[in-house]
């Protein structure tokens, strides 16, 4: 099973996508984990992407592209992958489809998480994400038992750089004049799935797994 996560920044991908992987064992590709780990390394291309991201926009396309490429030639996608914050753009899309074809694969699902923009604020500045496994809660909507601490691997929560209210608010901005125009290009190919995302997590994840049953 091939799936893609869209919606704004906040609207609970990353979430999904960990309970996607824990029931159906297909890895979670995320573009912002890659993306922080190469900040978090220092590599060239880490510093290049802080730029970016820490200004609220997006990577450039043929960064990211090269990043995805090669992720999705390692074994562990021979089983289905979830792409979660990728593609971003049309450039992105178009540059994905042709990936696909290359390896011979295809998406059977864009799962499309809708969420207002006020919501989306009120997350992601309550949003606190683990610096050893990436796990994330809610410091009102999910929180940790233990303050500071991840329920999971016991690492220190902190607050991403760009989870600053007025960079959510760019990048939600940018989210619907570059990112929007996807649903529109998924609904054509007629593989676009719409989830109500202002449902609590369980409830989402129950739309999505109905959705789910089709290609399982
Ligand atoms: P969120 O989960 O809040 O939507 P992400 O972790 O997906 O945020 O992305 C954080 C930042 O990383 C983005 O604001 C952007 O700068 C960069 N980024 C992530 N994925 C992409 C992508 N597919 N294209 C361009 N930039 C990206
Ligand atoms: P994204 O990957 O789309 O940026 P996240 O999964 O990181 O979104 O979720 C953003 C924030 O909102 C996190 O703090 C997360 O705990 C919280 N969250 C996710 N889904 C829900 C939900 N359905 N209801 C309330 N809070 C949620
Ligand atoms: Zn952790």
């Amino acid at each position: 099973m091939n799936l893609i996560l869209l919606g704004p920044p906040g609207s609970g991908k990353g979430t999904q996508a960990k309970l996607i992987v824990e029931k159906y064992g297909i890895p979670q590709i995320s573009t912002g984990d890659m993306l922080r780990d190469a900040v978090a390394q220092g590599t060239e291309l880490g510093k290049e992407a802080k730029k970016y991201m820490d200004a609220g926009q997006l990577v450039p396309d043929e960064v990211v592209i090269g990043i995805v490429k090669e992720r999705l030639q390692q074994p562990d996608c021979e089983k289905g992958f979830i792409l979660d914050g990728f593609p971003r753009t049309i450039p992105q899309a178009e540059a994905l489809d042709k990936m696909l074809e290359e390896l011979g694969k295809n998406i059977d699902a864009v799962i499309n998480i809708q969420v207002p923009e006020e919501e989306v604020v009120k997350r992601i500045v309550n949003r606190r994400s683990c610096r050893n496994c990436g796990a994330v809660y809610h410091l009102i909507y999910n929180p940790p038992k233990e303050d500071n601490k991840c329920d999971k691997c016991g690492g220190e929560l902190y607050q991403r750089d760009d989870d600053k209210e007025e960079t959510v608010r760019q990048r939600y901005k940018v989210y619907k004049e570059q990112t929007e125009p996807l649903v529109e290009y998924y609904e054509k190919k007629g593989i676009l799935y719409n989830v109500d995302g202002t449902k609590n997590i369980d409830e989402v994840f129950n739309d999505i797994n109905a959705i789910l049953q089709k290609f399982t």
